[in-house]
């Protein structure tokens, strides 16, 4: 679980980039996180891999309060969190195969079963045909999807990822946010996406926290959609009347919404 418990941060120059900021996101959960430049995600983020320390309150991830980590200890911390970063940061004279592998070298795994996972990533990203290829043979589409593979390699307990659409027109758009759906699913990661892509989000509404200067003004969780619920409960195709009038009374309270700051 993340829990950030009151936390603000405050920056040298003065800026303060979150105020009294509190949150939970429980394991497996896949939240997007918006907000104007400036309002403090990346900030955010940093704290959850331990890049910054709050100037107060507490960051838990897992149980382990990132802020109070030893520097020395910061990096085997990070082994817990994957981060895709907005330019992939991918190593161009290495194929995607050593690219991935690489993430799990520096963790000292033994050669035979780094083959098996990076085998095993590439395929869950759908990117095998491409093991042998250089990063500046890919698209950017598979350059990410490399990026991708990369950071769940160590089967982190969270991913991150920044802006992962920024880049990619609707239809890769729709491909890339399945993929971290299956990923959310199969590796049961927690998924922490931030975006300023509106359509993405309303096309896979998923629970979505706004932060504005520093706060956050929204915490929203939609329900699930109304044909998926009843299709669930009745593995049917069509809609009993029944439980169409009950998924509207829900549908009513579609949104949990708290003012949190
Ligand atoms: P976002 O990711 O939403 O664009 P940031 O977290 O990067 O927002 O920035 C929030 C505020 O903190 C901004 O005013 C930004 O200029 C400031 N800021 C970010 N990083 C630093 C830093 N290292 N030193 C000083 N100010 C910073």
């Amino acid at each position: 679980m993340i829990e950030l418990k009151n936390v603000s941060k405050k920056y040298r120059n003065g800026t303060h980039a979150l105020h009294d900021v509190s949150l939970k996101v429980n394991d497996g959960e896949f939240i997007y996180i918006m907000g104007p430049t400036g309002s403090g995600k990346s900030t955010l983020i940093k704290l959850l891999d331990g890049e910054e320390v709050p100037t107060s309150g507490s960051v838990l991830v897992s149980g382990i309060n990132v802020g109070r980590l030893k520097k020395s200890k910061v990096y085997l911390y990070r082994r817990k969190i994957g981060v895709v970063f907005q330019d992939y940061r991918l190593l161009p004279e290495k194929t995607v195969f050593e690219n991935v592998a690489y993430a799990l070298e520096i963790l000292d795994m033994p050669d035979e079963k780094i083959r098996k996972r990076v085998r095993e990533v590439l395929k869950l990203v759908d990117l095998a045909d491409k093991s042998n290829a250089k990063p500046h043979e890919l698209s950017g589409g598979q350059q990410q999807r490399t990026a991708i593979a990369r950071a769940i390699a160590k089967k982190p307990t969270i991913l991150i990822a920044d802006e992962p659409t920024g880049n990619l027109d609707p239809d890769m758009t729709n491909e890339m946010i399945k993929l971290l759906e299956k990923i959310n699913r199969e590796e049961k990661t927690t998924l922490v996406v931030v975006t300023h892509n509106d359509v993405m989000v309303e096309n896979h509404p998923k629970r979505t926290i706004r932060i504005e200067a520093g706060h956050i003004v929204t915490d929203r969780t939609p329900e699930p959609k109304k044909e998926e619920t009843a299709v669930e409960q009745t593995e049917v195709e069509e809609e009993p009347v029944v439980l169409e009038t009950a998924v509207a009374t829900v549908e009513e309270e579609a949104y949990s919404e708290g003012e949190v700051s």
